[in-house]
């Protein structure tokens, strides 16, 4: 089988996120590209955090500088793993699906892999980045059902 010449991997950077990766290489094809998209969604303007003493504010901007350097090595840690160079690292900001399709249409993208839980019921009224993505994607688009779904 030929495989997909170009792949996006939605990453949330879980610890999921490595089968993801493993996944879309089974898929690819020979010399083909494969990019890791993690999206930071924003975070509202304050924080109010309740401790034993009372509640507390919180900065946001720092919270948010923390947690993006943080992110942000473990997806280079991912690429590194599976090889990926820093090029075709990509980490963005915003709504996932809707970054996630912009990135798929604006770079050819052939295939999008990412994950799911398997949500039913009332979670799949309410929507997941998974039913997102696959609605409205102009690519093939691969769900990976995660384990304890
Ligand atoms: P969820 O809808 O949160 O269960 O996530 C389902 C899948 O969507 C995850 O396994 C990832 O593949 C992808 N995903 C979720 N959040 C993000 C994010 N912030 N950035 C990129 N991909 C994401």
């Amino acid at each position: 089988m030929a495989g997909y010449t170009r792949i996006v991997v939605a990453v949330d950077l879980s610890s999921e996120s490595a089968t993801l990766v493993a996944r879309a290489r089974e898929l690819a094809a020979e010399g083909a590209v494969i990019d890791l998209i993690y999206v930071q969604e924003p975070m509202d303007s304050v924080y109010l955090g309740v401790v034993p003493y009372g509640p507390v504010f919180v900065g946001m901007d720092q919270v948010e500088d923390r947690l993006r350097e943080e992110l942000r090595g473990k997806l280079s840690a991912l690429g590194e793993e599976f090889g990926v160079p820093e090029s075709h690292l990509h980490f963005l900001n915003g709504v996932p699906a809707k970054e996630i399709h912009r990135f798929a249409e604006e770079n050819d993208t052939r295939l999008i892999v990412l994950g799911t839980h398997g949500q039913k019921g009332v979670q799949l009224l309410l929507g997941s980045t998974a039913n997102s993505v696959l609605h409205g994607a102009s690519c093939d688009v691969l769900a990976v059902r995660m384990r304890e779904g």
